[in-house]
């Protein structure tokens, strides 16, 4: 510990060299986080010169997207305090996740617990100060464990307080030190600064919040956060805005002219969709303000059908990436409120009173329209899943009904699993068009494998043998279990003269492929 005299004397020379470890240390940082990935794709493009795969484009993508998730975290801890930061709704159990991401090269032999309740309790105030008070607790608990520990994080709500806690099983404080705690300065680590809890402490309590400290000497510290929860009020009327206006502007004027500060109070409305918004651009080339922007001129000139195909489109793009609905819900509400808050504006500059029929009727034909773009997004973002689910099926189905070539003219299809009504017609348009592509003459189907058929699957099954028949090959029908049998006998006795029958697989194998005994003395036994 540098203590009495000796702050004093460090504010010359060693103050300067211990910012510059603590910069350094960021550098290293940044290095390490962001050359692993950078190289990762370095690897994968050499990879791509040789062999173009779409594989390595998409983990290339994606590593990449690492790489710049974690500089944007770094940037935004290693940001100056901002004076005029705005407060905002902050939902702490994110910001905590954000962090500890850019530890992950000292979790080696570190074990993380986390245990998150009330996640959708937010609290207000500065984010980017939230933020580095974090970073500096965990990267303290991180330091104190040597490299070796557990770190455990919790986040709940305890009455009107969000409460979160951060506990190491690290060296511990001395008790005699823990009154020093907080003060500028105050480190027992070589290369220490003794900003980091200053820090933490100043946010907390400019925040309206306490933090206490637990410790023991060689078992670990604990520190406890709680700060006031933020109540969302979703009734907030409407909103002054200092907007652009001209008498001249029409609607559509009126939100181009002002196309920033929609943007801005857009962004302050939709506090969970903001931090995504580079994250979706990434993943999908979805520009979502651009997007809004769009929207809502269509919402405002009544243009219905390119909403409705806007929506089509987007609701396609939504689910081609994956991304989650609970947040486009989240987006279009706050779209929806950020209209409101604008169309009030535009109407109050302009002067002229609105009777009460044509604002209930204006405000029918806006939340209708919006509501509309909702339906069809959701529905076109179902229905691409479903296209892909069955798409999934098909391969799937595909891939189960596999024909194998014994010679030219002799293939055996080995059923396995279930024979329901979809797939029996899978069975029949594949069996059908091998048949006639290969001219295959002989079809040895095994039946061993099939696990149950139902009553419309013996019926259907039936129909393919005549089918084959029909198309001149001859079907041999093996390991018939007693179950299947049942099934078949119950549609009548038909397959008896349409097919051969072999007990085995092997049997069939035999007499047909090996001994190359004639069908017709097969038929004839
Ligand atoms: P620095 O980390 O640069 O030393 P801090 O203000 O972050 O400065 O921490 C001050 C001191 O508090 C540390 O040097 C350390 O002695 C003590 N300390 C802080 N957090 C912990 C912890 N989790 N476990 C043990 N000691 C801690
Ligand atoms: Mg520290």
């Amino acid at each position: 510990m540098k203590t009495g005299e000796g702050i004093l004397n460090e504010l010359g020379s060693q103050h300067h060299v211990s910012q510059l470890a603590s910069i350094g240390q960021i550098a290293a940082g940044i290095a390490h986080e962001v050359r692993n990935p950078l190289t990762a794709v370095k690897g994968f493009l050499q990879l791509l010169q040789q062999d173009q795969k779409q594989e390595y484009v998409e983990i290339a993508h994606s590593e990449l997207d690492n790489a710049l998730k974690t500089l944007n975290n770094l940037l935004q801890v290693s940001k100056p305090d901002l004076e005029d930061e705005e407060f905002q709704s902050i939902y702490l159990s994110v910001e905590l996740e954000s962090i500890i991401n850019l530890f992950q090269d000292k979790m080696y032999e570190i074990k993380v617990i986390t245990d998150f309740k009330d996640t959708d309790s937010a609290i207000y105030g500065r984010k980017t100060q939230f933020k580095k008070a974090f970073f500096n607790l965990i990267k303290n608990a991180i330091e104190a464990m040597n490299g070796v520990g557990t770190l455990t994080l919790t986040h709940c709500v305890v009455g009107q307080e969000v409460m979160v806690t951060i506990k190491d099983t690290g060296m511990g404080i001395p008790e005699e030190k823990l009154s020093l705690l907080g003060t500028p300065f105050f480190t027992t680590k070589d290369e220490g600064t003794g900003m980091g809890l200053a820090q933490v402490f100043s946010v907390i309590y400019q925040h309206g919040g306490n933090i206490t400290i637990d410790s023991r000497e060689n078992q670990g510290t604990k520190f406890t956060i709680r700060v006031p929860r933020h109540h969302n009020k979703s009734h907030r009327g409407v909103r002054n805005l200092n907007v652009l206006y001209e008498e001249t502007y029409t609607i559509k004027e009126f939100f181009l002219e002002n196309q920033k500060l929609f943007e801005d109070r857009l962004l302050t409305e939709a506090t969970n969709v903001r931090d995504k918004i580079e994250e979706i651009h990434n993943i999908g080339s979805i520009n979502l303000l651009n997007n809004a922007h769009r929207l809502v001129l269509y919402v405002v000139e009544g243009r219905e059908h390119e909403l409705i195909s806007f929506a089509k489109q987007e609701g396609r793009a939504w689910a081609r990436h994956s991304l989650t609905l609970a947040f486009k819900l989240e987006w279009i509400q706050a779209i929806r409120r950020t209209l409101w808050d604008f169309l009030y504006n535009f109407y109050k500059l302009k002067n002229v009173e609105i009777d009460r029929v044509a604002f209930y009727s204006m405000e029918k034909s806006i939340n209708e329209l919006i509501d509309q773009f909702l339906t069809y997004f959701f529905i076109n973002y179902t229905k691409y899943k479903d296209e892909e689910l069955d798409k999934q099926r098909l391969l799937v189905e595909n891939l189960s009904v596999p024909i194998i070539p014994i010679n030219s003219d002799i293939c055996i299809l080995p059923l396995i699993g279930a024979i329901d009504e979809i797939r029996i017609k899978t069975i029949q348009d594949k069996v059908f068009a091998e048949i006639e592509n290969r001219q295959i003459q002989t079809l040895i189907i095994d039946l061993s494998g099939v696990a149950s058929m139902g009553q419309v699957g013996a019926d259907n099954f039936i129909q393919i043998i005549d089918g084959l028949t029909m198309m001149g090959c001859t079907t041999i029908l093996t390991g018939m279990r007693a179950e299947i049998v049942k099934k078949l006998i119950a549609q009548g006795n038909q397959l008896l003269k349409r097919a051969v029958f072999k007990g085995t697989l092997q049997l069939a194998l035999n007499d047909v492929v090996f001994k190359k005994e004639s069908l017709e003395s097969i038929i004839e036994k």
